[in-house]
């Protein structure tokens, strides 16, 4: 028999009604109205207004509460709508970037990975960045006395602190390869270092633990004023 899954039915009925944020959005926000069709109003939080322009794009995307039904059905398992599924099924196809392996490799601590994937894209808010947006006005490297311009190039490898954090490491590790120019690092990571072996994992996850403690240290340094050695 053909499984139909039955959107309204599940919204009106989720099946964790009990669970507290559930209960809270029924009451506060839908009040026996459907999450498809019910609009925000000026009085709304800020969270649930953003919601709702999502829940807007995502159905232009998708073309309509059928194609979401259809989407949604197809990702139900086992009584459950399987959230990795709806992820996969609602996002644009795309390549694969290079350094996905990299930066995800399954070893690492999520948050390792995530300033690692905003500094492959030149997307954490280092000075050069604040300087473009208008932030700041001026772009000197407070962890070098203003003697250069702070970017993820420059942080991350051309400090000094960085380059005696990242030698010990390669050190420690005992890679045979030495280098601490950004660029070539990662394009070496990309090419030499994509294999599953334990000792290639452990290389990626001193790479993405390495910048991520290089970022914290930066942070505390400007933030707090406080400040760690290399060691
Ligand atoms: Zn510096």
């Amino acid at each position: 028999m053909e499984f139909c899954f039955n959107l309204k039915e599940y919204l009106v009925h989720p099946v964790n009604k009990e669970l507290l944020w559930i209960k809270w959005i029924h009451d506060n926000y839908l009040k026996n109205r459907d999450v498809l069709t019910v609009n925000a109003i000026a009085s709304n939080s800020w969270l649930w207004k953003q919601m709702l322009k999502i829940r807007d794009k995502a159905m232009t995307l998708i073309g309509g509460i059928d194609n979401l039904e259809h989407i949604i059905g197809s990702c139900y398992k086992n009584s459950k709508v399987k959230t990795s599924a709806l992820y996969v099924a609602l996002s644009p196809a795309s390549l694969k970037v290079p350094w996905f392996n990299t930066i995800w490799e399954r070893m690492n601590y999520p948050k390792n990975s995530i300033i690692s994937w905003l500094a492959v894209q030149n997307r954490l808010l280092t000075q050069d960045m604040l300087l473009r947006m208008g932030t700041v006005f001026t772009n000197s490297c407070c962890l070098c006395s203003g003697a250069a311009s702070e970017s993820c190039d420059h942080l991350f490898f051309e400090f000094e602190f960085s380059k005696i954090v990242w030698n010990k490491i390669m050190k420690w590790i005992q890679f045979r390869w030495l280098s601490c120019v950004w660029n070539c690092l990662l394009e070496w990571y990309i090419t030499s270092l994509r294999g599953k072996r334990f000792k290639q994992r452990i290389k990626r996850m001193a790479f993405n633990a390495s910048l991520y403690r290089i970022w914290n240290e930066r942070n505390a340094r400007i933030f707090l004023q406080k400040s760690k050695g290399a060691d």
